[in-house]
């Protein structure tokens, strides 16, 4: 992409009322545009890092067998009245309503237990259709009432939600360990594994606890208390004697601190709670009506966006880890020069994504300010003086250090 092309441009200061630190950054450098509180346009460059998490989501979960959907945020009040969801005072008025011209009552849906039920309810029928694990990115919509946070709470945020239709509990019980594996590969892939830790926490209305992926991060809303070394984490709002009980923690054993965090996924046990309220039932083999036993699984993705830009940022920008940044190399030419033209287009066709900055009337610390604050992990820059050595200058992001390296091993160099 040639920068000068590129409709975003950077920005010396975040809108005002902007107070979250990962909302200024992708603000400032053109990831994202704010139509107002917790509700973000994303850009170019801010698409092409949604699209890389998802992508790292959706490979995984395709491995254990998920399978991609993409629902409705539209939804009628029928199924929801099934399962007393539809309520006004639900979560301190979460649902945005609206209404059909003659009327008709809608909402746009916050989460999709009830609208999948309801689906699988037309093609569940027998023990062999079972287990199915069916999973989608999709726009929610939330009527948080602090959206101050940045992308870390939106009101209108994409989330990956997975749910598994089991036979019973025991199966359900079977994927959803092999969930918390697979949520530490994608986190790990992320760049935030070892941030990361399986929470214990509330159950909600459905089990007696749940567990949480949280990201210790200080702008989080969340308070953990961990012992990192052990990678045990309680949500502080559940910490009690019970929960030691329940869990086998003997306090004295442990070194507990608080650190504040961010959710960035987390999974239930839904029971038959949906599947009886809505009669999703399959046939067992004796020929026996059952209800189907449900899990879920979400992933807030620009929460992830977020919590990545809080931890990998310095003074200067961001610093974008390898597998999601927008591009791998910034390409910075000095004056108008046709040598970097033809670099430009040989990363290119060696597949490496490479951000161009072919602007004629930008000074070159404006270019690379630009390039701190975007934050692709290489730098490469080609002037006068590089070209006089045959060689290009080379900086990652997250060093000060920077080193010439010649025209001809430029890509095998980026490919290691
Ligand atoms: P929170 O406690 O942060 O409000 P939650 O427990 O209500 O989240 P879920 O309904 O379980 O969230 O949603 C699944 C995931 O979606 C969360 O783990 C989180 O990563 C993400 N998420 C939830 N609410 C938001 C939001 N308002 N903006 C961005 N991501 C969100
Ligand atoms: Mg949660």
């Amino acid at each position: 992409m040639k920068q000068s092309r590129l409709f975003s441009k950077t920005r010396k200061e975040a809108p005002k009322d902007e107070v979250s630190k990962n909302a200024q950054l992708l603000i400032r450098a053109g990831f994202v545009h704010k139509e107002m509180a917790g509700v973000y346009t994303f850009l170019p460059l801010g698409l092409r890092v949604l699209e890389k998490i998802k992508q790292i989501i959706r490979e995984e979960l395709n491995k254990v067998g998920g399978q991609e959907m993409k629902m409705t945020a539209l939804q009628t009040k029928d199924v929801w009245e099934k399962t007393d969801r539809w309520r006004e005072d639900l979560d301190d008025g979460i649902w945005f309503r609206t209404h059909l011209n003659n009327e008709t009552e809608l909402g746009l849906a916050f989460t999709h237990e009830e609208a999948l039920t309801n689906i699988m309810a037309n093609f569940v029928s027998s023990y062999k259709d079972l287990p199915i694990y069916a999973y989608q990115f999709q726009t929610k919509f939330r009527n948080e009432l602090r959206a101050k946070s940045g992308l870390l709470r939106g009101r209108e945020f994409l989330m990956k939600d997975l749910y598994d239709f089991s036979l019973d509990e025991k199966q359900h019980k079977e994927f959803y360990e092999r969930m918390k594996d697979v949520y530490k590969k994608i986190f790990n892939r992320l760049g935030i594994g070892d941030r990361t830790f399986l929470t214990i926490s509330n159950g909600g209305t459905f089990s007696k606890y749940s567990f949480e992926f949280q990201t210790v991060c200080d702008a989080g809303e969340d308070i953990l208390v961990l012992d990192e070394e052990k990678g045990v984490a309680i949500n502080k709002d559940d910490f009690n004697d019970e929960v030691c009980k329940d869990f086998n923690i003997k306090k004295e054993d442990y070194n507990f601190v608080e650190k504040k965090s961010a959710e960035v996924g987390d999974i239930y046990n839904l029971g038959e709670k949906y599947a009886k309220a809505i009669g999703l039932t399959y046939k067992d083999k004796d020929g026996k009506d059952k209800p189907v036993f449900m899990g879920s699984y979400g992933m807030g993705v620009p929460r992830i966006m977020a919590v990545i830009t809080e931890l990998f940022s310095d003074e200067n920008g961001i610093i974008w880890p390898e597998a999601v940044a927008p591009y791998k190399v910034h390409l910075i030419s000095i004056n108008k020069n046709e040598e970097a033209e033809k670099i430009y287009r040989e990363l290119e066709q060696s597949g490496i994504e490479v951000l161009f900055d072919d602007r004629e009337d930008v000074a070159p610390g404006e270019k690379f300010a630009d390039a701190d604050l975007i934050g692709c992990p290489y730098r490469l820059v080609v002037s006068a003086k590089t070209l006089k050595e045959d060689s290009v200058e080379i900086k990652r992001r997250d060093s000060d250090k920077t080193k010439l390296i010649e025209i001809g091993k430029l890509i095998k160099n980026l490919n290691n």
